[in-house]
């Protein structure tokens, strides 16, 4: 089957320091991909050039017929780019002063350009898929870790997006609320959504991913299906890495 999403050649660099020295990757559609590594290897940075959070300096990102090249685009297909993936953050990056429902219909009037109506049903479908139908009015200073990472990812899941990003969704969180963001990720994991996962729960990860990336120094060093990345890695960074994480 041929990629829903492709990279190609994806190089980033802040200054002199080359953080992603040629990222290859392709997608097959409903293909659910984690990224596992060692802390400052370009994880978070990879996810964000695919949303062009950060701006890549060299390379390829095709999403469907969109085609994005770093060299070349222009603020039309930036927006196309962004429409197509949902971004889920660490920090939630909630927008403090808006409700929980103002926050998912946030990303739908702007970056969709939906009008209010039509986006304050959708918000209001996501919030109870997400578990929150009763909490639509609150602010996220008033609700849990869980439920405004909850509400993180409801802003991307209302995009419907083409590509759903996570950046570790779950590593800002006391322990208390992680199992309930993880049993989300997962239940639209089972939906067969397109995503990329950075995480360091390693059992989530084998749980729910059809292969795992594991990066380090800004490449792709190996990858595979989690048993043959979990049961028998290749690299000896890839072994190095599972032992102290383990
Ligand atoms: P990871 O998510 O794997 O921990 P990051 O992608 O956050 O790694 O960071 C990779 C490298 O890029 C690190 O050395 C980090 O310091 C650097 N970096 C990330 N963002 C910036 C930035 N905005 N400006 C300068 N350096 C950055
Ligand atoms: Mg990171």
């Amino acid at each position: 089957m041929s990629c829903e999403i492709e990279v190609d050649g994806l190089i980033k660099r802040f200054g002199t320091n080359t953080v992603l020295n040629g990222i290859d990757l392709c997608l097959k559609p409903g293909e659910r991909v984690a990224i596992i590594g060692p802390s400052g290897t370009g994880k978070s940075t990879l996810l964000r050039c695919l949303n062009w959070l950060d701006r890549p300096d060299e390379g390829r990102i095709v999403i469907g017929d969109l085609q994005v090249d770093a060299a070349k685009a222009g603020k039309s297909q930036i927006l196309a780019l962004r429409r197509r993936t949902g971004f889920v953050f660490q920090n939630y990056a909630l927008f403090a002063n808006k409700t929980a429902r103002e926050n998912i219909m946030e990303g739908l009037t702007t970056v969709r350009g939906w009008p209010k109506d039509k986006a304050l049903a959708r918000a209001d479908k996501i919030l109870s898929q997400i578990g929150l139908g009763d909490r639509g009015d609150s602010y996220p200073s008033g609700m849990s870790g869980g439920q405004q990472q909850r509400v993180g990812i409801g802003r991307a899941m209302a995009l419907d997006a083409d590509l759903m990003l996570f950046d570790e969704p779950t590593s800002a969180l006391d322990p208390e609320w992680v199992g309930e963001v993880l049993d989300l990720i997962r239940a639209i994991a089972d939906g067969r959504q397109t995503m990329l996962i950075v995480t360091h729960e390693m059992q989530f990860a084998r749980e729910i991913a059809d292969r795992i990336v594991f990066m380090e120094g800004g490449r792709i060093v190996e990858q595979g299906p989690p048993d043959q990345i979990f049961g028998n890695p290749q690299d000896d960074r890839t072994r190095s890495f599972l032992r102290r994480v383990g």
